[in-house]
């Protein structure tokens, strides 16, 4: 019996290091988060059309036909035809599409070499409910040029999933963040906000779990130090208790890599 526990073990890690050696960055979406092996359960799918359905999409800040395309594994052609766009290029905020037989969503992030980021700071959005767009417009009231955070972690509210990443147009365009003044965070930190008010509500395991899973990606991607992943709070000069006095630290620094 002990014998054959160790064998599923050995057999088990194979298959994580022979996955991990595929070549293609990002190739598993979120799948490849550690410390939990889910990737070999991810290989092992149901077939996919079994998952796949007709899904409607409110098009967040930033989100073109090709980027939805790849969230849904869908596609250009068949977004535009059936939601007979007349050009692919010009969506706009708000605006809902239908998507065809589309796989379930996923987050598509994308990295650039870049010196400029050092700093990860996390924030909660202070409100039971949000999304992008939601947050897009209530800064666009406040003048700060649309969506001050560069990714927001969904709470399973305003119409999206649990854990859902969405991705700013800050972070598409590179741009410098409206999400922390102090210490001059918002030219040098990756602002990440997770919708929620984690003074009074518990941050969902997978807000969790993508939180930790971009993080680690981040950190690695632009070889961020751990001391250098902040809470908005833990900011030298601002005076804010964001993300939350409920925020479950030591679980999140116990997780990262
Ligand atoms: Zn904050």
């Amino acid at each position: 019996m002990k014998k054959l526990k160790t064998l599923s073990f050995i057999v088990l890690s194979l298959m994580i290091s022979s996955c991990a050696r595929v070549p293609v960055r990002g190739a598993h979406g979120l799948h490849t988060i550690e410390p939990y092996p889910t990737i070999p359960q991810q290989i092992i799918t149901v077939p996919a059309e079994i998952t796949r359905g007709t899904v409607y999409h409110e098009v967040a800040p930033g989100e073109t036909v090709w980027r939805i395309s790849k969230m849904y594994d869908v596609a250009v052609n068949d977004i535009v035809g059936a939601n007979t766009l007349r050009n692919a290029n010009t969506l706009e905020k708000g605006q809902k599409l239908v998507i065809p037989n589309a796989a379930p969503i996923r987050a598509v992030i994308p990295m650039w070499p870049s010196r400029k980021w050092d700093y990860i700071i996390i924030h909660h959005s202070a409100t039971d409910v949000g999304n992008a767009l939601k947050f897009d417009s209530a800064h666009t009231k406040r003048r700060w040029k649309g969506l001050g955070y560069h990714f927001v972690i969904d709470n399973g509210t305003s119409g999206k999933k649990d854990g859902q990443i969405e991705v700013s147009p800050r972070w598409l365009h590179q741009e410098d963040g409206a999400h922390c003044k102090a210490d001059g965070m918002n030219y040098r930190g990756i602002g990440i906000c997770l919708v929620g008010n984690f003074s009074e509500d518990r941050v969902t395991a997978k807000q969790m779990e993508s939180l930790v899973f971009l993080v680690n990606r981040l950190k690695e991607y632009y070889n961020i130090s751990r001391s250098h992943i902040l809470g908005h709070g833990q900011v030298e000069g601002a005076q804010t208790e964001c993300p939350g006095t409920k925020f479950p630290w030591s679980d999140f620094r116990r997780r990262l890599e």
